[in-house]
């Protein structure tokens, strides 16, 4: 690698290093988020906008998890049900956020495209630490947002760093292609944003 390239890369490092001291404190699980998570079956109910009480938790901000809750019963709980959810025939997504269940913390499940078998797979304190290439326009939907569809500027190619849920140490990973769409529209939800907000244009269709 040349000087060049080397500093070429260097605001980058300086905005991702910047990004990962700003992570919020960690505060356990609460008795409250706990029978959020405990008391319900295998499916759990899917906020929408169309309820105000919902559309709170949906616009909220979500916090980490703490490495102990992570390797918790609860979590496991929380983990099977996100994906009982989002894979029951009445969902039939591609990948959920722990706020479309109720949850402001920042786990999501996504369906692997890019593995063999396709699996969905869950990942915990999960955040998009760099985009590359140019955005590519194409059609979204989400679970929260019942009956619609639309057009969204999304990265084909994008790096992100969560906690592993087996070794808790931090884990970064390259994602290609529509996975890597996934990956962003779900990190969006745990920062409170919608893909309606990303619309372009007033290209909404009905679905
Ligand atoms: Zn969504």
């Amino acid at each position: 690698m040349s000087f060049h390239q080397l500093a070429a890369l260097l605001p980058l490092c300086a905005l991702v290093s910047v990004v990962s001291c700003r992570q919020p404190s960690v505060d356990p699980l609460s008795e409250e988020e706990r029978q959020l998570i405990l008391s319900q079956g295998e499916t759990m109910r899917v906020l929408t906008v169309e309820d105000s009480l919902d559309l709170a938790v949906l616009r909220a901000r979500s916090v980490d998890l703490s490495a102990r809750d992570i390797a918790s019963a609860t979590y496991a709980a929380l983990a099977r049900k996100m994906l009982a959810t989002v894979t029951s025939p009445e969902q039939d997504g591609v990948g959920i956020a722990a706020p479309q269940v109720g949850l402001n913390r920042r786990v999501i499940a996504v369906q692997r495209f890019d593995k063999p078998g396709e699996p969905f797979e869950v990942y915990p304190n999960v955040r998009i630490t760099a985009v590359h290439g140019e955005p590519e326009l194409g059609a979204e939907g989400c679970l929260s947002v019942p009956g619609r569809r639309g057009n969204v500027m999304r990265w084909r190619h994008v790096d992100v760093a969560y906690t592993s849920p087996r070794s808790l140490k931090d884990t970064t990973e390259s994602i290609h292609g529509f996975t890597a769409v996934i990956f962003q529209h779900e990190c969006d939800h745990l920062d409170g944003v919608l893909y309606t907000d990303k619309l372009e244009g007033s290209d909404q269709f009905a679905e």
